[in-house]
């Protein structure tokens, strides 16, 4: 057993020429606290919402991403995000897509004697503005029944030209609405923005009955977390 607690070299977070580096070991606190481009927004209201302070101080973005939850709640802004992680071991350094790295429940492409070292984010969306909605039984400590990153990009005239949708605990690993996201461009960045987005949208998830919640009704929530979101995005 090998304690990575205490390597500073992967804490922190960098904005570089183009991307955004965010250390392995960096605590959700620390994402919260660092001033970060608007696209992060989602990011750092994931970060309140992982378990409680006390969790958050402690609890790293390379854990949440490792542990592959299908409930981990950093990992649906992440992936709206492009992020990829960064491996490490003594046979060099590889990076993969965030969306490839995590295969199953529990389940990710990290070999046994990898670190994740850092989450790479591109910084084309640094203008773009983005939020998270999280569902649970109660406000803090709790496993999410459903949750949704969006981030919306905009023109000078206010319409969307980039938009990223991203749903957890909805199926066995987080996913993009990518037909959704192809749907959005075009549309006026205004409110009533969420209503273009009907069950169709939401036809790629495969929610589970569970003790917390019921597919149907983790579906019908997701597609109100998702409206809700994309008005967050244009308010
Ligand atoms: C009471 C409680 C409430 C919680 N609530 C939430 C919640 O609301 N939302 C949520 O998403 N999570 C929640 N969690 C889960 C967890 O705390 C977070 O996911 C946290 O971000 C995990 O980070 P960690 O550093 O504690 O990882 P650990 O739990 O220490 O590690 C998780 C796994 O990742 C591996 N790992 C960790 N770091 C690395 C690294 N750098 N490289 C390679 N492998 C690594 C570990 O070996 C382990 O297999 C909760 C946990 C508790 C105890």
């Amino acid at each position: 057993m090998i304690d990575v607690s205490g390597l500073e070299e992967i804490r922190g977070i960098s904005i570089n020429p183009g991307y955004t580096r965010i250390g392995g070991l960096t605590t959700w606190t620390e994402v919260i606290r660092t001033p970060l481009p608007r696209c992060f927004d989602a990011l750092k209201g994931a970060a309140r919402e992982v378990g409680s302070v006390q969790i958050q101080n402690r609890g790293t973005v390379a854990g949440n991403l490792c542990n592959a939850s299908p409930a981990a709640d950093g990992v649906p802004p992440l992936l709206a995000l492009d992020a990829e992680v960064e491996l490490v071991s003594t046979s060099g350094i590889r990076r993969i897509v965030l969306q490839d790295f995590i295969v199953g429940n529990r389940r990710t492409l990290r070999r046994p004697d990898e670190v994740l070292a850092g989450v790479i984010v591109p910084r084309r969306l640094d203008e773009a503005r983005s939020a998270f909605r999280k569902l649970g039984a109660r406000r803090y400590l709790v496993i999410s029944i459903a949750m949704v990153a969006a981030i919306v990009k905009t023109d000078g005239a206010g319409h969307v030209t980039d938009a990223r949708v991203a749903v957890g605990s909805c199926s066995v690993t987080a996913r993009r609405l990518t037909e959704l996201e192809r749907e959005l461009p075009g549309a006026k960045a205004v409110a009533g923005l969420g209503a273009l987005v009907t069950e169709k949208h939401l036809a790629s998830l495969s929610p589970i009955d569970d003790v917390r919640a019921t597919a149907e009704y983790r579906r019908d929530a997701a597609l109100t977390l998702v409206r809700r979101a994309l008005e967050d995005c244009v308010a």
